[in-house]
């Protein structure tokens, strides 16, 4: 039997063409036999989770390995370039921005930004005694300056040698990590809104884990693909709290 019959009206209220785009907004192609058949995945990868997606899951387990990778690769970030386009030109705003000017939403801009080892290493050197996130992500840093044959950062020097010579201890984190599931219950949430707005389904259904509202389809969603939470009570609970999940935090990794 196909693990799902995909429907193509898209009519607004559609809770089967909802289900189906939640699939795909996870990385599924529902179209393909590989996913239909639940077989390995063929060369378009349509049968496996968005790297997002995936990233956000993994970040969410113990030991919280991934979720210190993006730790790490948030830290010591600085602008290296900014551009705003006004129209006629694109004007190179770099200076201004490092020394604080402000991009605003009426602005088109463009920024990237660079990484500052020492600066990295500064900010997790703070966090290190008390947060195993950043002692985890502190310890990639370490571990790639020296395989890399690059100097230690200043500010972890003595912290790595502690590390080394097993005087420092992993901060213990008893039972999950508060905040693990902030960025998976993120996407989870901004997944229903979409919902919300391309379908017009209800946000919630009184006929709970039986109704047909945006919640239940993201639940189906992922019931059909494997993941966890797939109840639809987990997922009103995700939904409740949507404004903390959905504010910004830059801290939230
Ligand atoms: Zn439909
Ligand atoms: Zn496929």
């Amino acid at each position: 039997m196909k693990r799902f019959e995909p429907c193509d009206c898209w009519e607004p209220g559609c809770f089967r063409c909802a289900v189906g785009f939640a699939i795909l907004r996870l990385g599924f192609s529902i179209d393909c036999n590989c996913f239909a058949n639940r077989g390995t995945p063929c060369r378009n990868s349509c049968n496996r989770l968005y790297l997002d997606w995936a990233s956000a899951f993994a970040r969410a387990s113990p030991p919280y390995l991934e979720w210190a990778r993006r730790r790490l690769a948030r830290s010591g970030l600085v602008v290296n370039q900014a551009f705003v386009f006004n129209g006629h030109e694109q004007l190179d705003v770099s200076e201004e921005v490092r020394e604080g000017r402000r991009l605003t939403e009426e602005e088109s801009f463009f920024v990237s930004l660079r990484q500052i080892e020492d600066a990295a290493a500064k900010e997790l050197s703070v966090e290190v005694e008390q947060d195993p996130v950043s002692f985890d992500a502190a310890k990639l840093l370490v571990a790639s300056a020296i395989k890399e044959g690059r100097p230690v950062p200043a500010p972890l020097r003595a912290w790595a040698y502690g590390l080394i010579t097993g005087e420092t201890v992993r901060p213990v984190a008893k039972g999950k990590l508060l905040g693990a599931t902030d960025a998976r219950d993120r996407m989870i949430c901004m997944l229903v809104q979409e919902l919300l707005d391309a379908f017009s389904l209800k946000p919630t259904s009184g006929e709970r884990e039986a109704g047909t509202s945006a919640c239940n389809a993201v639940a189906k969603a992922f019931a059909l693909v494997g993941l966890a939470p797939s109840s639809y009570e987990a997922v009103i609970g995700i939904w409740g709290k949507r404004k903390k999940h959905m504010q910004f935090d830059s801290r939230a990794d």
